[in-house]
C-alpha cells in the first residue's frame, strides 16, 4: 500500500473535542478486535506509526497488508504486529468517531437553524458542524467551504464517499449570499472535483421563498443535470423559521462573521412558505422529475414532505422515492411511515390488540395523516389509540414537525392526562447520541412529569409490538 497522507490533529475550528481521543466504546462479538483482546476502554493511538484523526483514518490505514497497531490500556502501550488477510472485520466502535472533535462551519447562512434556537437545549444542537467525516458517516450536510487542499486530497485518497452537499444554489453570487461565505461561489467546480475523484454525493437545496426557488431553482437544476451519475439525488426542503428566527429576521439582524464583510451587498430576507408558493414549488418540480425519470430512471429531485403536508397534497407513492436516498434527512419519511403501516395491516391478524389503549403525541403538520393512520390501525387491530397534536411552543408554532417537539411541549399538553395507557412519541425527538430530548429532558423524566409510560417509536409496527407485549404481560398477571 502506498503511504497515505494523514492530516495532523486538526488546527481548524472544532467543537465537542473528546477528552480521550480514539477511545474504544464497543468491540463486536466475533470480531478481529475481540480476537486480539482489544477491550472497551482501550485507546487506539496509531496505525503503522501514524497518529489517527478519526475512525475513517483507522479503517483506511488498518486495511494494509501489514499493520502495526498501537493501543493504550491503563497507561501502558500495547503493540500488535499483524499480517492481514484483507477480509478482517475489525468490529471496533469508537466513543467519538472524530478524535479531533467536530469541524464547525465558516459560514453565516441567513436561515441557519442553529442561530434560531434558544438557550437551554441540548449542547450538541449548538454545534455548527460542517464536517465531511460526519457527512459520510451519518449523512449530515456540508457546504465544502471549509475544506483545505489537504482535506480535498484526503477525501480523494481515502475515497470518503458518499458526501451530502448543501448546494442551495449554483448561481455563484446567490450561493455566496445564502451561505454567507465568499468561498461558496465555486460549488460547481467543487462538485466536479468530487465527480472526477469518483466520490458519490447527494445535493440539497434549502429553499427560501422568492430567493432560490423559481428561475433560480431551474438554473441550479440545469447546472446539476450536467453532472454524471456520481450525483445520486437532489432534495429541496423549505426553510424552517422558529419564533426566534422570525424575531431575528424582523430586526434584520445579520450574523456577524468576518467573512460577511467581504460579501457582495446582497441581503437575503427569509420567511416561511405561503400555501400558493409551496404549491408552485410542487408544480415546478414535476417536469424536472419527469425529465430525470427519463434520463436517470427515477425522479431524482425529491421535495421535503413539508411541501406536500402543508398544502394538503397527497404524498408521492413508494416508487417515486426510488429507494428513499435521503430519508435520513426526512425526505419521504411520511410515505415510509405509511408503507410500514400498510405492511403491518397486511401481515397482522385482525383484533389482536382488543382492549389495548395508547396515545400518540405528534407535531401539528402530520396530525391529519396520523389521525387517519391511527383510525386504520384501530379498525384492524382492535386497539384504541388516540392522537394528540402538540404545538411547538418552545420554538414557535411554525416549527410543526414531530421530531422537533420538546419534552416541555408534550408536558404542557398532556400533563393533566396521566394513566395506564402508554404515550408514544416520535423516536426522532430523542437524540441517538445521548438519549436527550431537545430541551435536555430525558424520556424517564418526561414519563415522571406525565405520570405515564413514555415510549419513543418510529412507526405503527413499533407501537403494535409494544402493545402486544403489554397485552401478553397482562394476560400472564391475570392467569
Ligand atoms: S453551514 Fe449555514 S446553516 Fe449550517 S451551521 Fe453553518 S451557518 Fe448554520
Amino acid at each position: 500500500m502506498s503511504p497515505v497522507h494523514v492530516s495532523p490533529i486538526s488546527l481548524r475550528r472544532v467543537d465537542l473535542a473528546p477528552s480521550v481521543p480514539g477511545l474504544v466504546e464497543v468491540v463486536s462479538p466475533g470480531s478481529f478486535a475481540m480476537e486480539l483482546g482489544i477491550e472497551p476502554g482501550d485507546r487506539v493511538v496509531g496505525v503503522n506509526g501514524q497518529p489517527l484523526v478519526d475512525a475513517l483514518d483507522f479503517h483506511f490505514l488498518a486495511q494494509a497488508d501489514q499493520v502495526v497497531l498501537d493501543v493504550e490500556r491503563a497507561g501502558s502501550l500495547l503493540r500488535y504486529q499483524l499480517e492481514m488477510e484483507g477480509d478482517e472485520f475489525w468490529g471496533i466502535t469508537f466513543a467519538d468517531p472524530t478524535f479531533d472533535g467536530v469541524r464547525i462551519c465558516e459560514n453565516a447562512c441567513p436561515f441557519c437553524f442553529i442561530k434560531q434556537i434558544p438557550k437551554g437545549m441540548r449542547r450538541s444542537l449548538y454545534v455548527m458542524d460542517d464536517d465531511f467525516r460526519y457527512s459520510m458517516l451519518y449523512g449530515s450536510f456540508v457546504t465544502l467551504t471549509n475544506l483545505s487542499e489537504a482535506d480535498w486530497e484526503r477525501i480523494e485518497e481515502q475515497h470518503i464517499s458518499p458526501l451530502h452537499v448543501s448546494v442551495h444554489s449554483t448561481n455563484p453570487e446567490l450561493r455566496q449570499a445564502l451561505v454567507g461565505n465568499p468561498r461558496a461561489g465555486s460549488i460547481m467546480d467543487d462538485l466536479r472535483r468530487l465527480e472526477r475523484a469518483g466520490i458519490d454525493f447527494h445535493a440539497q437545496f434549502v429553499l427560501v421563498p422568492g430567493v432560490n426557488d423559481g428561475a433560480e431553482m431551474d438554473r441550479s437544476l440545469t447546472d446539476l443535470a450536467t453532472l454524471g451519475d456520481r450525483l445520486k439525488s437532489i432534495a429541496a426542503v423549505p426553510v424552517g423559521l422558529s419564533r426566534f428566527g422570525q424575531m431575528r429576521q424582523s430586526k434584520q439582524i445579520r450574523l456577524s462573521r468576518t467573512c460577511m464583510r467581504t460579501l457582495p451587498d446582497k441581503q437575503i430576507s427569509v420567511r416561511r412558505y405561503e400555501l400558493d408558493e409551496a404549491l408552485a414549488v410542487i408544480a415546478q418540480a414535476e417536469p424536472w422529475q419527469q425529465r430525470f425519470w427519463a434520463e436517470r430512471g427515477n425522479p431524482f429531485l425529491y421535495l421535503g414532505d413539508e411541501f406536500y403536508l402543508m398544502t394538503g397534497s397527497p404524498v408521492p407513492d413508494t416508487a417515486h422515492y426510488g429507494g428513499f436516498p435521503q430519508i435520513e434527512d426526512g425526505i419521504g419519511i411520511t410515505r415510509h411511515f405509511l408503507d410500514r403501516l400498510d405492511g403491518y395491516l397486511r401481515r397482522a391478524k385482525t383484533g389482536t390488540l382488543e382492549g389495548m389503549a395508547a396515545t400518540i403525541a405528534c407535531g401539528t403538520l402530520i396530525e391529519p395523516t396520523m389521525r387517519e393512520a391511527a383510525a386504520r390501525f384501530n379498525a384492524h387491530s382492535g386497539a384504541a389509540i388516540e392522537v394528540v397534536a402538540v404545538r411547538n411552543e418552545y420554538l414557535g408554532g411554525e416549527i410543526n414537525v414531530s421530531g422537533l417537539l420538546t419534552g416541555s411541549d408534550v408536558v404542557a399538553v398532556l400533563a393533566d392526562r396521566p394513566g395506564d395507557a402508554p404515550l408514544f412519541i416520535s423516536d426522532r425527538m430523542v437524540s441517538q447520541r445521548n438519549g436527550l430530548l431537545l430541551d435536555d429532558m430525558r424520556v424517564p423524566e418526561l414519563a415522571s412529569a406525565l405520570r405515564r409510560q413514555v415510549i419513543p417509536a418510529a412507526d405503527f409496527s413499533d407501537i403494535a409490538r409494544e402493545l402486544r407485549t403489554r397485552k401478553t404481560q397482562r394476560a400472564h398477571r391475570a392467569a
